[in-house]
């Protein structure tokens, strides 16, 4: 079950649907076309106390992180943050001689990666936050059917002292980067020219028709050089695209933590010794500044590293 909220969103309903929800609920509603918290967590707590699910699941956006301990707190359930891993299983308490089921495991790393937890909510509705790439989308069967169902919940004037006067979409979510079949990732290594050569060879690729991106590393956003929304790892996105470049990378285990699920890893870096070799498929030891010029030549000649180009 999906609850979707805002301003001409029923025709969303299906597409859902054929993404693998079995019943999407829509709150159709034109003050609710920006994403507000006070309303929308009213909405969720009336849902949720009308239906009374066993799990809720949000995604570790901004939003998300902000909505799910509103909602914990409303429902008196807790939340779990920043999930990389969702099972359903169940827990016997010997001493209770209860069995919880179903229970929901909300696996998340802890300690800086070394370790991973696994956290179990006894109230319902368990709730946890997703990161965003973690999980696949499902594939998309058209034409697959289930229940489209509207709610009308109570909505109070108080719940609308926030008024957005108007909206600017900058790069703060760069959806692309979830979607990239090929991610070009610039570390501390490739400062030197503020990532000028990592965009150029995005850039060539996208002009043979491949969905590129670039990103980078945590320093790279200390820095000051591009905006947090490109950065892969623990406290940035995690991505999964069929290939990852990792150029002038250490391969620290939180840049790790947001890439190693890519399909193929490409590391480019001058230190052999560099630990981002033991996570790559195929290595490249050298200055980037001499190897990027190269590939972004081969890739103006049509090369593409085995991806098909989009028609
Ligand atoms: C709680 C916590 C969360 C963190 N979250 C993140 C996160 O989300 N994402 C993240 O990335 N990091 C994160 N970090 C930081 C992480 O620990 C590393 O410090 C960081 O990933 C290092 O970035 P880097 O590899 O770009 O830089 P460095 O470790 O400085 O590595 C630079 C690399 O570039 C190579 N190099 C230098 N010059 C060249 C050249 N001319 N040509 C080729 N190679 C060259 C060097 O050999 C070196 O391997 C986090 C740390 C903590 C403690």
């Amino acid at each position: 079950m999906t609850l979707i909220i805002g301003k001409k969103v029923e025709s969303l309903t299906q597409t859902l649907i054929e993404h693998g929800s079995d019943e999407v609920i829509f709150v159709e509603n034109d003050r609710l076309e920006e994403y507000l918290v006070l309303p929308f967590t009213s909405i969720f707590t009336q849902l949720i106390k009308e239906r009374n699910p066993e799990i809720a699941l949000f995604a570790a956006t901004t939003s998300g992180r902000e909505l799910a301990p509103r909602i914990g707190m409303r429902t008196s359930s807790g939340v779990t943050a920043d999930c990389t891993g969702l099972e359903i299983g169940e827990y016997i308490s010997k001493k209770e001689q209860v069995i919880y089921t179903p229970i929901l495991e909300s696996r998340r790393p802890t300690y800086g990666e070394s370790k991973l937890a696994t956290i179990l909510g006894f109230v319902c509705p368990q709730v946890s936050t997703a990161r965003a790439g973690t999980f696949e989308v499902p594939e998309r069967v058209v034409g697959r059917k289930g229940i489209t169902t509207p709610f009308k919940p109570n909505l109070d004037e108080k719940d609308f002292v926030v008024e957005v006067i108007k909206t600017v979409r900058g790069e703060g979510g760069l959806q692309n980067l979830f979607d990239a079949d090929l991610i070009v990732s610039g570390g501390r290594g490739t400062t030197t020219d503020s990532l000028g050569l990592i965009k150029q060879l995005a850039e060539a690729l996208k002009s043979q028709g491949i969905n590129a991106e670039w990103a980078c590393s945590r320093p790279v956003v200390d820095e000051g050089i591009t905006e947090y929304a490109r950065q892969v790892g623990q406290t940035g996105k995690t991505v999964r695209p069929k290939i990852y470049i990792a150029v002038g990378i250490s391969g620290a285990i939180q840049h790790i933590a947001g890439m190693k699920e890519s399909g193929t890893v490409i590391a480019i870096n001058q230190n052999p010794k560099a630990s981002i070799f033991n996570n790559a498929d195929f290595g490249i030891i050298g200055n980037y500044q001499d190897i990027l010029p190269e590939l972004i030549e081969r890739v103006k000649s049509g090369y593409t590293f085995g991806l098909e180009a989009k028609k």
